[in-house]
């Protein structure tokens, strides 16, 4: 099974998609995490990508694609992965899809997480992330046991940089621009299933499960 996440950023395609890979014990694949372990391990990579990331920007194709076509190859991959992240440009899509073609294979499932500019504001400004293992946790809505600090390895927990109010309204326009176009392409091809991610966690995955099939 391999599975596309759209959605805005902080939409919650992160939350879902790691519940849909225990779920369905393939691997999630979030482009995100990829750069921000660069970043922490100071690689080349991590450099370039810091750059564009935290200017609220897409890094360019050129430094995603590769990266995540290799990926995919991996032996875990071999039946299904689920993709957060990416594409989040018409290119990377037709990257990922030409890779896909030469073995004679495609995506099955681009789920859509669904979720309103104005509620996206307040699910990003109340995201807090870990320092260790990159747990992401919400002030709110998925709050840890202790303020501050990770439930799964005990670090300190941050507003990341990308997550400042400044910085969502220009990635909400990145978004809009640049990712929002995927909805129809994949429409295009059959394949688009529509989720709405204003529900509560739960909800939402009983939803994406019910078009996964149990
Ligand atoms: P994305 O991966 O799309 O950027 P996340 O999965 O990190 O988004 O979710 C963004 C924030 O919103 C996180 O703090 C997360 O805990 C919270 N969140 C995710 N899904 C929901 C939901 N259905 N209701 C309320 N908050 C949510
Ligand atoms: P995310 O954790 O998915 O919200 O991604 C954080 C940031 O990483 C984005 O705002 C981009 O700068 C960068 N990024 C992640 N995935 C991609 C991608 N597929 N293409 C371009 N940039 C990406």
């Amino acid at each position: 099974m391999k599975i596309i996440m759209l959605g805005a950023p902080g939409a919650g395609k992160g939350t879902q998609a790691k519940k849909i890979a225990e779920k369905y014990r393939i691997p999630h694949i979030s482009t995100g995490d990829i750069f921000r372990a660069n970043i922490k391990n100071g690689t080349e990579l991590g450099k370039k990508a810091k750059t564009y990331m935290d200017q609220g920007l897409l890094v360019p194709d050129e430094l995603v694609c590769d990266l995540v076509v290799d990926r995919v190859a991996q032996d875990d991959c071999k039946d299904g992965y689920i993709l957060d992240g990416f594409p989040r440009t018409i290119p990377q899509a037709e990257s990922l899809d030409g890779a896909l073609a030469k073995i004679g294979e495609s995506v099955d499932y681009a789920i859509n997480v669904e979720v309103p500019d104005e509620n996206i504001v307040n699910r990003m400004g109340g995201r807090r992330a870990c320092v260790g293992c990159g747990a992401t946790y919400h002030l709110m809505y998925a709050p840890t046991k202790k303020e501050g600090v990770c439930d799964a390895c005990g670090a300190e927990l941050i507003l990341r940089d990308d997550d400042k109010p400044e910085t969502v309204q220009k990635r909400l326009g990145v978004y809009h621009e640049q990712t929002q176009p995927l909805i129809d392409y994949y429409s295009r091809k059959g394949i688009l299933k529509e989720v709405d991610g204003t529900m509560d966690m739960e909800d939402v995955f009983r939803a994406i499960v019910g078009i996964l099939g149990a």
